[in-house]
């Protein structure tokens, strides 16, 4: 199971949520939680649970990894200065709020590097692994990035 969110408040109107699930809310959204919702549901419908904080993490690394793998050789000066700003507003609203506080800070310390595909590559594999050690989960070889999200693994 992930990093849990301290508890902020004793007052926890978010009762009856699953742990799993808090960190998708963001603190204030925690005090606001309708829990009499009156939506009907459909039965034809898969009841599918939301994700929770490691299905969301796994689903949002797959698609960093694949717009890195997928970004210019070597980007224009505006794809490098929009990439920067994809990346700082991912963090702004990344739907757990923890982890978007980590990797915002983890952001103003470690500009993200845009010159080229394999070093924006790299820098998000030194960012997920700055996660995976602080979840206790080993390192990723950085430098096999490319085989695991763009070209695959040798036969
Ligand atoms: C920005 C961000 C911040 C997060 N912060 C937190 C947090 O603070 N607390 C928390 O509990 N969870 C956090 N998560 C979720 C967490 O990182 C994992 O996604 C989740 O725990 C599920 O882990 P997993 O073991 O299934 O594999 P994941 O860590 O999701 O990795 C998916 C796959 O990526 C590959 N991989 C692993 N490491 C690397 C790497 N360094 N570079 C390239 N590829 C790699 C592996 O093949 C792995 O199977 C965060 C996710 C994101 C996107």
């Amino acid at each position: 199971m992930g990093k849990k969110p301290e508890k902020k408040d004793t007052n926890d109107s978010a009762a009856g949520i699953p742990d799993a699930f808090k960190g998708l809310l963001s603190p204030k959204s925690e005090t606001s939680v309708d829990s009499s919702s009156s939506t009907k549901q459909n039965e034809s419908y898969a009841k599918i649970d939301p994700p929770d904080v490691e299905k969301l993490g796994r689903s949002s690394w797959t698609l960093l990894h694949l717009i890195a793998a997928t970004y210019p050789e070597t980007p224009s000066n505006k794809q490098q200065a929009d990439m920067k700003q994809f990346l700082k507003l991912f963090g702004n609203f990344y739907p757990c709020w923890f982890c978007a506080e980590d990797f915002e800070k983890y952001m103003t310390k470690n500009e993200p590097v845009t010159e080229t595909q394999d070093q924006l590559g790299r820098w998000l594999c030194d960012a997920h692994n700055e996660v995976n050690v602080k979840l206790g989960k080993p390192k990723f070889n950085c430098d096999l990035w490319k085989k695991r999200w763009k070209d695959g693994w040798d036969e």
